[in-house]
């Protein structure tokens, strides 16, 4: 815990300093000439390196004083505050995440150690140019519009629509003047109080609800749910508006990039300015500039992927997780957090309030508002005359369609009706590449991996077999790599990339787009492929998750979901809910403007309960059936479950520790809990690393973090051998 009752020390006093090294404690140093403050960032002697940490606290005072070394220097940053310690100290705990791995959490932006540096920024200047051609005349009324406000030498050309010389050739002449600023300048100011949109009586009866907590400072999580297109970002904005008012920020999470510049762009028109912004998209220098600004408080607003929750807001007041239910607010790598727990975390230590926005819940979420724990706003209608598609089930059984295709007749009519009367189809598949499966026509093989176990999944776009484990990719072989036959190498199902090729061949004069993530090289060239759809620029859409994913086209009227049995295979826990949410989702994205929509959905098995609660619409009683069902085995949210991955070179040797484990498990047993396994994991080898698992189940309330520590803490790892925990885990491969 961090010790608050000191929080300056004089030069010499012992501190003790967090850093980002793998190491298992806090280190003591002596505090600098001229001291520092408790939460400073410093850079301290480790061995012959200099490494950054912060004073965490008093030191321990356990070493040798005489071996005790000084701080080098105390950063020019603001110092940690005590909130952003007790957070990262108790997501920490939470997720039993090294404190050292939190702290490089906390710090993922570069150059924090070195003085601001420079740059050069351009604003009116005072003296008369010799002569007005219209380029300067343009330079001129730019800045004369935004009153007094400076720009950098590309910003300001490109809004006048000059050459950067024509800037220069007025800074020369006084009529504009160059000055230099620190290169980590302030966000503009988003303005609350410019008009937003007239919101209808239950969106404005939403906005008001939650902007009563921002207003009252205090904590609070909110349920926003809304079918896509209610307006709940309209709604989420207010509230950000008075979080604004108050004089604090806000941060509002998207699942992905892909959505970020809608949501600039939405932001600047309410706000007149953008937000800051904070993802992997955005460049090192911008990166820096983001974490000093948000922690000087010179960011109002951020909108940004999970990790901007452990950015050094200054003053928090509300956090916004949109599409709360995304699988991806799950970090899988490293530290295995849930940003949308860790935000209502952050929220509650820092009296700031949550919004957890989603027109289709997780069931967690979904079960916190029903118990109470979290506020429930519903908005039922969407925006204006559109209304939510009409879903119906495309029964394969009864459909005449050959081994190798996948559109059957009824929906390619469907499709064709759409064609005709100039509106747009999406077909959906959630599967990348072309073919999950190669396999020899001679011999029975199939191409996998030679890293994992998991078969290769042909991209015919990047002309390669690729693992979509760990990324390897090979050529596609001539002959066959187990009885070398040539020429027999056959691709099984269908991926998106293949469904295009059908769907050219059916609707040969229809312009078509495929979107998958792995089409894009960057996020840009995504937007820019999203625009063109949105315009109208494609006649039928074929896409993976992606789609599903709050983008807006307004000329789309039918949804064809290739497979909508592909969820709902494998024993995952929350396979039900993933169907259901994904299905409503991706329906969700037809019929968004004027025009009613439908989803048609193909399925093999139309009386399986879950389509029919798809199909009918029942969302209550979908959830409630799925409670009943955690309930009565024992499943989060009405018990806790942690899982285990043990992987070693040898799968022998991941065994062993895992057999030693379910036999140790006295601590699991201790607090009511069950060891599962050890067994081979659903996808046994990655990367060349056999894994294995256990799954530990406890109680609701149960202090599983401290049994799971008490289990595992004093386990010696022999060489080669890896053990993660996975507390609430999402994923079981
Ligand atoms: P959601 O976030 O629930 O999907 P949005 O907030 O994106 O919904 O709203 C869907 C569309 O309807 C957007 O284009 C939005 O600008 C528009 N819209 C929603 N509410 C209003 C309103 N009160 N006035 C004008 N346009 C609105
Ligand atoms: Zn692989």
């Amino acid at each position: 815990m961090t010790d608050d009752t000191q929080d300056f020390f004089e030069e010499g006093a012992l501190v003790g300093v967090l850093t980002a090294e793998p190491l298992d404690r806090v280190l003591d140093y002596k505090a600098p000439e001229g001291g520092c403050w408790l939460g400073a960032f410093v850079q301290v002697p480790l061995g012959p390196r200099k490494v950054m940490g912060v004073v965490w606290g008093p030191g321990r005072g356990d070493w040798d004083p005489a071996k005790i070394r000084t701080v080098l220097k105390v950063l020019d940053v603001a110092p940690m505050r005590g909130e952003m310690r007790e957070f990262l100290t108790r997501a920490g705990a939470y997720t039993l995440t090294p404190m050292s791995q939190m702290l490089r959490l906390a710090t993922r932006a570069p150059g924090l150690a070195d003085p601001p540096s420079m740059r050069k920024l351009y604003r009116m200047g005072f003296a008369e140019p010799d002569r007005m051609t219209d380029a300067r005349t343009r330079v001129i009324a730019v800045l004369e519009d935004y009153g007094g406000v400076s720009f950098t030498l590309g910003e300001l050309a490109e809004m006048a629509g000059v050459s950067s010389s024509v800037i220069k050739g007025l800074v020369k002449q006084g009529a504009v003047e160059e000055f230099d600023t620190p290169r980590d300048a302030p966000y503009l100011p988003l303005d609350p109080d410019r008009p937003g949109k007239a919101l209808t009586d239950d969106q404005a009866a939403a906005a008001a609800q939650i902007s009563d907590g921002v207003r009252a400072g205090a904590y609070g999580t909110t349920l926003l749910k809304g079918v896509t297109g209610s307006g709940k970002t309209e709604v989420y904005l207010e509230a950000v508006a008075d979080c604004l008012r108050k004089g604090r920020q806000a941060l509002v999470l998207l699942p992905e990039i892909a959505l970020t510049s809608e949501f600039l762009t939405r932001v600047k028109e309410r706000f007149g300015a953008e937000p800051a912004e904070w993802h992997s998209g955005v460049t090192m220098t911008e990166r820096r500039r983001c974490w000093r600004m948000v922690g000087q408080g010179a960011a109002g607003l951020v909108v940004g992927a999970r990790s901007a929750l452990f950015l050094p807001y200054r003053d928090l007041g509300l956090i916004v997780v949109d599409e709360e239910h995304d699988t991806s607010y799950k970090q899988e790598d490293g530290a295995l957090y849930n940003a949308r727990d860790m935000a209502v975390l952050r929220a509650s230590l820092n009296d700031a309030q949550v919004v957890l926005a989603s027109a289709t819940p997780s069931l967690e979420s979904w079960w916190n508002a029903e118990s109470g724990k979290y506020t429930r706003i519903d908005l039922t209608d969407r925006f204006g005359p559109a209304v939510m598609p009409d879903m119906r089930a495309i029964d394969m059984r009864a459909e005449d369609l050959p081994g190798s295709r996948w559109i059957s007749p009824t929906l390619q009519g469907a499709v064709m009706a759409r064609l005709e009367k100039g509106e747009q189809a999406l077909l959906f598949l959630n599967r990348r590449g072309y073919a999950p499966v190669t396999i020899c026509r001679a011999c029975g093989e199939q191409v996998g991996c030679d890293f994992c176990d998991a078969r290769m999944v042909e991209h015919r776009f990047l002309k390669r077999l690729m693992c979509h484990q760990c990324g390897e990719t090979k050529p596609m072989p001539e002959a066959c790599p187990s009885c070398g036959v040539e020429g027999k190498m056959a691709p099984v199902g269908p991926g998106v990339e293949r469904l295009a090729e059908e769907a050219a061949a059916l609707f040969p004069d229809a312009k078509q787009a495929v979107l998958s993530s792995d089409l894009f090289g960057s996020a840009r060239a995504l937007k820019a492929r999203i625009a063109e759809i949105a315009e109208g620029e494609t006649d039928i859409i074929i896409g993976t998750q992606l789609v599903a994913k709050g983008h807006n086209f307004p000329r789309l009227t039918l949804v064809g979901v290739i497979d909508a049995d592909l969820g709902l295979q494998g024993s995952d826990l929350r396979a039900a809910e993933r169907t259901f949410q994904l299905m409503r989702q991706v329906a969700g994205r037809a019929g968004r403007a004027e025009i009613p929509g439908t989803a048609l959905l193909q399925t093999f098995q139309p009386e399986h309960p879950v389509i029919r609660a798809i199909l009918s619409g029942d969302e209550e009683g979908f959830w409630r059936a799925e409670a009943e069902e955690r309930r009565v085995t024992g499943m989060p949210p009405f018990g806790r479950l942690a899982g285990i991955v043990v992987s070693a070179p040898e799968a022998a040797a991941a065994f062993d520790l895992g057999t030693h484990l379910s036999r140790s498990d006295g601590p699991i047993r201790a607090i009511g809990g069950m060891v599962y396994g050890p067994a081979p994991a659903p996808i046994a080898r990655i990367r060349g690393r056999h894994r294995v698992r256990l799954l530990v189940k406890a109680p609701k309330g149960a202090p599983i973090q401290g049994a799971l520590r008490q289990w595992l803490g004093g386990l010696k790892l022999p060489g080669g051998l890896r053990l993660s925990v996975d507390i609430d885990p999402q994923s079981f491969y």
